[in-house]
């Protein structure tokens, strides 16, 4: 079945075939079409026509409401299906793409339910002739670009609130994870999104990705990805003065006081960076430790991260599953040699498995790094692989400028048993999410996005809704 799906019809593109890849054992799931200049401008127009002149805009938010809701329900019928291929194509556990997909089937609830709840809002102007009204409206055509490592789950925290306010589309996943981003527009279709309304294309950043963000017709691109590729898209922009809403990076400290819970503290210090492989943008890969454990913790973090099962995602005994392609490898690498060139201490790990079934595939046993300071590129840079760093402090004061001392600013976490402390920090450290004695969760109500470097959008919760809307003021002189 062809890849690309455009104007309401299934094609094949004018740019060629790419092989997707499975990490367990590089072998070829799939081969996928791939657009040229040409089906980049047709999926453009297309959306564009439907948002002019197509009956979209006429669609009542209840019935848009109604679409995401239809969306929902299809997911949770063929959760198996699609939590299996994002398992096959980015190498997660099956657990992990499981909790995706329903998660992504709450997110679509979510703005389900938010759409056309908000009318906008009427403003005191003084006179009585005058009525003042502000209302939310569609921005237009919007460009989503997503990553690799939550191909599904970030493609929705775009498409459903671009839908809710009304938007039309160009979907383009990452080329190396592109295979539930394709399930999900056929979810689309079957829930009779309009033709037009909803355009996939499948290509690289170079060949299909730029084009789309320098394109005049296009209104808003809503990248998540990382952070030269989100520099990249906010300077394509510029011409044409697009709406630019970036997800990028993140480097994000996991702040343990003496007074925590040992076991605690080392459970979720393990999950916090390990999951997924530590391919996940909010992972915990600095683990910042008062005086007082630092030894212990460490030690016994080692111990444990090197009990971590790796394997193939899809036997439901892996812990962790491999990195997504062997160049995500090979960066990996050049991090754990550049730590130890720089004096790091490496405590465990550092290494590939030995296991002779997985050596076909792109796996690195988790690695932990003692001893490291501020200077160190394993410290200040996202490196996205299975790293954690380990750094110590003091008192509450240093605790807050480790935490702060990073150009990323997307998530954090604080464990301790005083509240008052856990809240002092929680609000001193500038990061887009902070965790108080918890680390990963997020729900679809609450806004998701970073300070500083890790971007300047939110997704997720009200916010994320009105990214994809312009507000219109109506002076109304009676
Ligand atoms: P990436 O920046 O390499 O690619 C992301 C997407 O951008 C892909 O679809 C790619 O094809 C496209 N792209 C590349 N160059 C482009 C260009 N010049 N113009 C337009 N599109 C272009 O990122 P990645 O390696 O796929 O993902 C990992 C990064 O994503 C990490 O930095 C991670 O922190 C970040 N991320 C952030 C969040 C968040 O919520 N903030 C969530 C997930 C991932």
């Amino acid at each position: 079945m062809p890849s690309l799906f455009v104007d309401g019809a299934w094609i094949s593109g004018s740019g060629g075939t790419a092989d997707v890849i499975n990490p367990f054992d590089a072998s070829v799931l799939e081969t996928v079409d791939q657009a040229g200049p040409d089906d980049v401008d047709r999926a453009v127009l297309a959306a564009r026509a439907a948002f002019d002149t197509g009956p979209w805009r006429r669609v009542p938010a209840a019935e848009r409401g109604a679409l995401l809701r239809r969306v929902a329900d299809l997911l949770v019928r063929d959760k198996k299906e699609i939590a299996r291929t994002e398992t096959l194509d980015t190498g997660k556990t099956l657990v992990e793409s499981r909790i995706d997909v329903d998660d992504v089937t709450a997110v679509f609830r979510y703005y389900a339910d938010l759409a056309g709840k908000d009318a906008g809002r009427v403003v005191d102007t003084g006179q009585a002739h005058v009525l003042s009204r502000v209302v939310p409206e569609p921005i237009g055509v919007c460009v989503l670009i997503t990553p690799w490592n939550y191909p599904l789950l970030q493609l929705s925290w775009k498409v459903a609130p671009a839908i809710a306010a009304g938007n039309t589309m160009v979907i383009k996943p990452s080329e190396v994870t592109p295979l539930t981003s394709v399930l999900l527009v056929r979810l689309l279709e079957e829930a009779g999104v309009p033709a037009g309304v909803v355009n996939i294309v499948l290509g690289d950043g170079r060949s299909v990705g730029a084009p789309l963000t320098e394109h005049p017709a296009v209104d808003m691109v809503s990248f998540t990805g990382g952070l030269a590729t989100g520099q990249a898209i906010i300077r394509a922009s510029a011409a044409t003065v697009k709406r630019v809403a970036v997800e990028l990076g993140g480097k994000n400290p996991n702040i343990v006081f003496a007074d925590t819970d040992f076991e605690t503290a080392v459970d979720y210090a393990l999950t916090a960076v390990f999951l997924h492989s530590g391919q996940v943008c909010s992972g915990g890969a600095r683990l910042i430790v008062q005086d007082e454990m630092h030894d212990d913790l460490v030690a016994e973090i080692g111990r444990r991260a090197e009990l971590i099962r790796l394997g193939n995602g899809l036997d439901e005994g892996s812990e962790v599953g491999p990195l997504v392609s062997a160049a995500h490898r090979a960066k990996i690498e050049d991090y754990v040699a550049s730590a130890q060139a720089e004096g790091a201490r490496l405590v465990v790990g550092g290494r590939r498995p030995e296991e002779p079934e997985l050596q076909k595939g792109f796996f690195y046993r988790p690695t932990v790094f003692a001893d490291v300071h501020r200077e160190m590129r394993v410290v200040r840079e996202e490196t996205f692989g299975p790293i954690l760093t380990v750094e110590r402090f003091a008192d509450e004061e240093e605790a807050i400028a480790l935490g702060n001392d990073t150009e990323y600013g997307l998530a954090g976490a604080v464990w301790t048993s005083d509240m008052g402390r856990a809240e002092r920090v929680a609000r001193a450290l500038r990061h887009g999410t902070v965790w108080i004695n918890d680390y990963h969760p997020y729900i679809p109500g609450a806004e998701w996005g970073g300070f500083k470097r890790s971007g300047n959008g939110r997704e997720l919760g009200p916010t994320g809704l009105a990214e994809y809307q312009e507000h219109k003021h109506i002076w109304h002189n009676t």
